[in-house]
């Protein structure tokens, strides 16, 4: 893409009512805007490293037999009304709305009502189980507190995994498989290494529920780390004996930690499914209600947890997984001089070779292409100017470590 034709433009100034990190950085760089607080909307470079975050959690779910869906925004209280989920008092992030004849309807902040109702219309035998359905969806949470940027949204897309089992024991199988994909996506977006399976409180499904959660001083959640376990606490579990012997974590080997809940898998057991009428006859005809679990990651939340952990002091750094583009190239110069027309012909190229590149082929200064180029984040960058068209050589710096190296154009096209 070339960036003359990019509507968006870059800012000097860090928007002065945001206070994370995330967010500062990604409206100055044009990736996202703030409509209001705690609702962004994403612009071309902002939607590139999105897609490419739900492009990896896709992968990974259909690699352990997801089957994608989308289910609607609007929600019909009766089957809330049913789980016991529709009063305000029990979930205190709802946002309603009316129909003109007055009757009410929500916007959904998650799916397990809609999705198990819906499938009391596919599910009736064991022979119809397992089945692990999921999306990517737009919810709406009013959530209190919006100070996280587009980690903690009042409007945001999860991908949300349901799974149908005979029993617990068909269940706890796929729940070990949703974690290894789990760790599969934390690793493939570039924070594996900081991100523990963390044991919290289950709610009123089960004992404890897993987070996954990444080490990192915006996060708004307390953990106790156990290094050579790769395991953690969530505070909320600190002083539950339990844990401990389910765990076989040592209290005293822990150590606190500030961290961002990046995804969770629960067991819902047959809470919903009771609560909906879903059930399947097992071998011998006898009604049995569904085993259920569900599983969110929000691609938002992992997006703004990279570069809160990512970022420098000279702007965003996106690993390569999901930078917006994979090199950033351009022209030193003129525009209609040499250097400009060496730089054509080698986007020319990167795009036939298929290479993700924006190329900033703007007439302005180098300076405010550098300092433009740094607060983007692309991996590479390759400059052309009067020394690619002396030498033939392009230089090549790389953005999380400033390292520069110098190629031919059949190097770089290799
Ligand atoms: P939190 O405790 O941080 O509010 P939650 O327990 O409400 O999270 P879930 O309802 O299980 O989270 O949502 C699943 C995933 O969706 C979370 O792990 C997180 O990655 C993401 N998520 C939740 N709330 C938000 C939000 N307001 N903005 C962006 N992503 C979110
Ligand atoms: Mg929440």
């Amino acid at each position: 893409m070339r960036q003359s034709r990019l509507f968006t433009k870059a800012r000097r100034e860090a928007p002065s009512d945001e206070v994370a990190k995330n967010a500062q950085l990604l409206v100055r760089a044009g990736y996202i805007h703030k409509e209001m607080a705690g609702v962004y909307s994403f612009l071309p470079l902002g939607l590139r490293t999105l897609n490419k975050i739900i492009g990896i959690i896709r992968e990974e779910m259909n690699a352990i037999g997801g089957e994608e869906v989308l289910l609607t925004t609007l929600q019909d209280p009766e089957a809330w009304k049913k789980s016991g989920r529709w009063d305000d008092s029990v979930v205190d992030v709802w946002f309603k709305t009316h129909l003109k004849n007055g009757s009410e309807l929500g916007l959904g902040n998650t799916h397990e009502e809609a999705l198990t109702a819906l499938m009391t219309e596919h599910i009736s035998s064991y022979k119809d189980l397992p089945r692990y359905v999921y999306q990517f969806q737009n919810k709406f949470r009013n959530e209190t507190r919006a100070k996280s940027g587009i980690m903690r949204a009042r409007e945001f897309i999860m991908k949300d995994l349901y799974s149908f089992s005979t029993n617990l024991e068909s269940h706890n199988e796929f729940y070990e498989k949703v974690a290894a994909a789990y760790e599969n996506i934390f690793k493939r977006v570039g924070i594996g290494e900081k991100t523990y399976r963390t044991f919290a409180s289950g709610g009123s499904f089960s004992k404890y529920s897993h987070e996954y959660q990444t080490i990192c001083g915006a996060g708004e959640d307390t953990i106790y780390i156990d290094d050579s376990k790769r395991l953690a606490l969530n505070k909320e579990v600190y002083d539950d004996a339990e844990v401990y012997a389910t765990t076989g974590i040592d209290k005293a080997n822990l150590k606190e930690a500030k961290a961002i809940e990046v995804g969770n898998i629960f067991t819902l057991s047959t809470r919903f499914s009771e609560a909906l009428g879903l059930s399947y006859k097992d071998a011998e005809g006898k009604a049995t209600p569904v085993f259920m679990g569900s599983y969110g990651i929000g691609p938002g939340r992992l997006m703004g947890t990279i570069v809160e952990l990512m970022a420098d002091e000279n702007g965003l750094v996106w690993p390569e997984s999901v930078a917006p583009f994979s090199v950033h190239l351009m022209s030193l110069g003129k525009s209609g001089d040499e250097a400009f027309q060496m730089a054509d012909a080698l986007y020319a190229d990167f795009v036939k070779a298929g290479v993700e590149v924006l190329y900033d082929d703007r007439d302005i200064s180098a300076g405010q292409k550098f300092t433009e180029s740094d607060l983007l984040g692309i991996p590479r960058r390759i400059i052309v100017g009067r020394d690619a068209v002396a030498t033939g050589q392009f230089e090549v710096v790389t953005r999380a470590t400033g390292e520069v190296a110098k190629k031919t154009r059949t190097e770089l096209l290799s």
